[in-house]
């Protein structure tokens, strides 16, 4: 796919931005973020593992985005249910099933094939896109990840703290494709910093590719 623009992929086929990295670094809020600041089209790659999750054949489940981003599953609007802690576990374990990787990779691929994109997850830049323009990997303390999903979802921090270093063992442990960071992924430690900060220097990344 993006391999066929080789010597001109900020013009021809458009520009990817991977953005990686553990549970709760930020990576949904700065990925819609960045999105919006570049007029690019955002990708929630978890959000496919997760609709998967709650299915009784995931390797099989074709997941939609809708216009305004709401997840779509066989016609059905799955958006509010792929966000409970227990579709937070099932995706973390239907994730670390090839079979299931391959259908997702295999969708998002064909996504991300037009246009300019911000994709986040665990494995676009390694798997999903290793020849992304620009590749980020977004991390922040783990008391801090914790902190942030246990205010944006009114939970207890250290139940939350569990449950992410959990997933984060989980999906950093599986054989395929592993949570990891690429060779060339720049790192960026959003603790105590603000969505802001992190997004323009996201957004200087890839104005350094881009000139
Ligand atoms: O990013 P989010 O928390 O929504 O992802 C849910 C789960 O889906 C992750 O814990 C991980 O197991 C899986 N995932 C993955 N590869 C991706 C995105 C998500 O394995 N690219």
């Amino acid at each position: 796919m993006r391999m066929a623009q080789a010597g001109s992929a900020t013009t021809l086929g458009g520009m990817l931005v991977a953005i990686d990295g553990p549970a709760g670094a930020g990576k949904s809020t700065v990925a819609r973020a960045v999105a919006a600041a570049l007029g690019f089209t955002y990708l929630d790659s978890g959000a496919m593992y997760r609709a998967a999750g709650l299915s009784d054949d995931p390797a099989r489940v074709r997941v939609e985005f809708d216009a305004d981003g709401r997840v779509i599953v066989d016609g059905k609007d799955v958006s509010d249910d792929i966000r409970s802690p227990e579709a937070s576990r099932r995706a973390s374990i239907v994730a670390a099933d090839p079979r299931v990787r391959t259908a997702m990779v295999e969708q998002q691929r064909r996504l991300i094939e037009q246009g300019d994109w911000v994709a986040e997850g665990r494995d676009i830049g390694t798997v999903v896109a290793p020849d992304a323009e620009v590749k980020v990997f977004l991390t922040a303390d783990q008391r801090e990840r914790a902190r942030r999903r246990a205010a944006e979802r009114g939970a207890d921090p250290v139940e939350i703290e569990r449950e992410l270093v959990l997933r984060d063992q989980r999906d950093s442990s599986r054989e395929h494709s592993p949570l990891t960071k690429a060779d060339d992924a720049t790192e960026v430690d959003t603790t105590g910093q603000t969505v802001d900060e992190v997004v323009e220097r996201i957004v200087e990344l890839v104005g350094l590719v881009r000139r």
